[in-house]
């Protein structure tokens, strides 16, 4: 599932093969823009937004375009064998004079005014790896609902921008608190903590190919994707179960002795009270 810092490396390969040149080919393969036509323009420039990208074109459009859970941008040279899937996940294809540029199963793709792209991304809290970063804003969005356990809180985009289930579950565990313990509960120290450790970890992972959090040898992820084996740090069996709001559950991993407050039970009840799958 791409994360701030997948979305900012897909922006980086797409700006470096695009931006300040002339496309070439334009060619959407979705109903609503089978007739539209960016060749001749130049592309301006590719920013990413929380987990959205913002390719801007010449004549003031913006190709917005989401990645969601399994969307990618390739950029292939002339001639090279294109890999990101079989054509008909193809969604659009923008090419200039030496580079192809193909974005496959994207959930997500719209042209609008430049003028208009708050309409797409003016939701999103302060973004991790933006110039718009505000820790102290994100702070002030995650605890503008109490109640809400950390985990979910992170997640959503409008508190602040970029992080996503891995992240969710690695954070929680740097910060010694369960996925589900209520936002107001985390400590202080804590909490202060938080905003500039999260941009940290996006800042390390941005320009690598595999996500790292540990700083250990052998090990990129303290907890994500871990379960049963033992935690790095104390030796217990990492637990797996689901978080999320019935909609969208994600599976989410933890250390039962590292990290304090409530967690899903055996029983399927969380000490919160609500109803849980069984892991
Ligand atoms: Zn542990």
């Amino acid at each position: 599932m791409p994360e701030g810092d997948t979305v900012w490396q897909a922006a980086q390969r797409l700006h470096g093969a695009l931006a300040g040149r002339t496309l070439t080919r334009s060619d959407f393969r979705v109903p609503r823009y089978a007739t539209s036509d960016l060749t001749g323009r130049a592309v301006l420039d590719v920013t990413p937004r929380g987990k959205h990208l913002l390719t801007r074109i010449e004549g003031g459009l913006t190709l917005h375009s989401h990645l969601r859970m399994d969307g990618a941008w390739k950029v292939f040279a002339a001639g090279q064998r294109w890999s990101g899937g079989p054509a008909h996940q193809i969604r659009v294809i923008l090419g200039t004079a030496d580079r192809t540029a193909v974005g496959y199963r994207l959930p997500v793709l719209e042209l609008l005014r430049t003028a208009d792209e708050q309409r797409a991304v003016g939701h999103l809290g302060p973004d991790l790896l933006g110039p718009d970063w505000d820790p102290e804003q994100a702070l002030a969005n995650l605890r503008e609902d109490p109640a809400r356990s950390l985990g979910e809180a992170l997640l959503d985009q409008r508190n602040l921008a970029g992080i996503g289930n891995v992240y969710k579950c690695e954070l929680c565990f740097l910060l010694g608190v369960t996925p589900w313990l209520p936002v107001g509960e985390l400590p202080a120290d804590r909490a202060a903590a938080l905003p500039g450790l999260a941009k940290r970890l996006l800042e390390a992972n941005r320009d690598r190919p595999v996500r790292r959090t540990t700083g250990l040898r052998g090990h990129d992820l303290f907890v994500y994707g871990r379960a049963p084996r033992p935690c790095l740090r104390c030796g217990t069996s990492v637990r797996l179960a689901d978080q999320g709001d019935g909609s969208r559950e994600r599976p989410t991993y933890w250390c039962p002795v590292c990290q304090a407050g409530p967690a899903p039970r055996p029983g399927g009840y969380t000490a919160a009270g609500r109803r849980r799958k069984r892991t």
